[in-house]
């Protein structure tokens, strides 16, 4: 095992990765820009390298000054977190040319996944459902229009390199294509720097549900049953529950094996989640994200399971300790993503930290960076406090989020709690019956 593994990121996912490293009794060091010298997993770590300014890409982006750090401390190991440069196969490869062991997928398979057409024709190959939609890049008027006629309007363009919700243009008629297309690729130029762009059919009323999977190297995979992310704004998650309300046990078996059996024919390591659209009792697979993911910690609530120190014990190649057999979930989990924005203008709120009280009691559980006195930086996410809370069931779960949310205080700065506190009283998200859509025509009409 490790001795000491390098944390590639800050806030609460990096508090995250250093608790695990510490139940595994491997020490920590912590990386840090001059704005986070203050930060928590600055103070919790057993070593710290500030490895540049406020900005990303002299930060948290610098790969040089990463690898340094890690050469002066001695560490073993590197783990990614989520963001960052934990999707980057050049980060992933230049780890290994440095002998360092990259806690995540192979580079391959982060290259492959990175890149959403040539994942979605992995997929094909491996027997998953995707969505119907264009497996080359379209990079002209005519391509768009003849892929469009042949997959039937509406339909979604979206970037290759995409992520975070961004770059993502509806088209319903012919004649709104040209504008989009051109829209869409500036979008994926100025996001991702790569301008190439696909189609596919624009689903209506689907759910997000995905599926989290764990692979060794020893040609084991498990699945941990599926989470419905649906509820979001602007394409990007804000509350997640495990399991997902609409399933059937049959349809959630069939999903959670197909993916592992995928994983399994890809020789897929580390964790991964593969992403769907789920409508009219059929899943569409949309992507793979090759990394934890945020919402993790909802799957292990359910699963009584460590998705962290799992991911740490394959890059060390060890075999995975369970079966799937041994993965039977229990009750019900939900995360609120809180954010230091503004709960209806969605407006970043940076600053002092007055006062911080984290909810406590039976099946909670906070993932948050933050503490009295703190300063929430301007220059990164703006996620600051993850509230996951486990209940027997879905119904007593809520009742449950409910009380955690009134006790918790974060005062100095806005959050997003009072939408959580929202969404969970409004009869809509109670019945479990939502769509991708619902969240925004929520959040509208309590606007106007
Ligand atoms: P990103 O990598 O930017 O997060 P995804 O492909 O994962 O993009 O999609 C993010 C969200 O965008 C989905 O959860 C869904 O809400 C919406 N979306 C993506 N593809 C489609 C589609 N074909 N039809 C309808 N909505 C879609």
């Amino acid at each position: 095992m490790f001795e000491k593994i390098l944390i590639a990121n800050r806030g609460e996912i990096a508090l995250r990765i250093h608790r695990a490293c510490k139940e595994m009794g491997i020490k920590t060091v912590a990386i840090h820009s001059t704005a986070d010298e203050e930060a928590m997993h600055v103070r919790l770590a057993d070593e710290s390298v500030c490895i540049g300014p406020a900005s990303v890409e002299q930060s948290y982006l610098n790969i040089p000054a990463i690898i340094s750090a890690a050469t002066v401390t001695n560490a073993d190991a590197i783990h990614p977190g989520y963001g960052f440069l934990s999707e980057s196969e050049n980060f992933a490869q230049i780890v290994e040319e440095h002998d360092f062991i990259f806690i995540g997928p192979k580079p391959k398979h982060i290259a492959n996944m990175g890149d959403k057409i040539s994942a979605k024709k992995m997929m094909i190959e491996a027997h998953i459902p995707v969505v119907p939609g264009s497996t080359e890049v379209i990079d002209n008027l005519e391509k768009a229009k003849n892929a469009a006629e042949e997959i039937g309007y509406p339909v979604i363009i979206k970037a290759t390199s995409g992520g975070g919700g961004r770059g993502m243009k509806v088209v319903t008629r012919p004649e709104e294509m040209e504008l989009a297309i051109s829209i869409a690729q500036n979008e994926a130029e100025t996001n991702f720097g790569n301008k190439s762009v696909y189609l596919e059919k624009y689903l209506k009323n689907p759910r997000h549900i995905e599926v989290q999977v764990l692979a060794d190297n020893h040609g084991n995979a498990i699945h941990l049953y599926e989470r419905d992310c649906s509820l979001q704004r602007k394409h990007q998650k804000v509350l997640e529950e495990a399991p997902a309300p609409s399933l059937s046990n049959d349809l959630r078996e069939y999903i959670g094996n197909l993916c592992c059996s995928a994983a399994k024919d890809i020789g897929y390591r580390s964790a991964g989640t593969f992403e769907f659209l789920y409508e009219n009792n059929k899943f569409y697979f949309i992507e793979m994200n090759t990394r934890v993911q945020v919402e993790h910690a909802i799957t292990e609530m359910i699963c009584s399971l460590d998705i962290v120190s799992e991911m740490i014990n394959i890059a060390a190649d060890i075999p995975l300790t369970y079966k799937q057999d041994q993965i039977v979930y229990e009750g019900h989990a939900i995360e609120c993503r809180i954010n230091a924005e503004n709960p209806i203008s969605f407006i970043p709120s940076p600053g002092r930290i007055n006062e911080f009280h984290a909810p406590g009691g039976l099946g909670i559980r906070i993932d948050s960076a933050l503490y009295t006195g703190y300063t929430v930086p301007p220059y990164y996410d703006s996620l600051v406090a993850k509230l996951v809370v486990h209940a027997k069931n879905r119904d007593d779960c809520i009742m449950r989020l409910k009380r955690a949310l009134d006790e918790m205080v974060i005062s100095g700065i806005e959050t997003t709690i009072p939408l959580h506190q929202q969404i969970i009283e409004s009869p809509t998200f109670i019945s479990g019956d939502y769509d991708i859509h619902w969240l925004e025509s929520f959040v509208f009409s309590k606007k106007s």
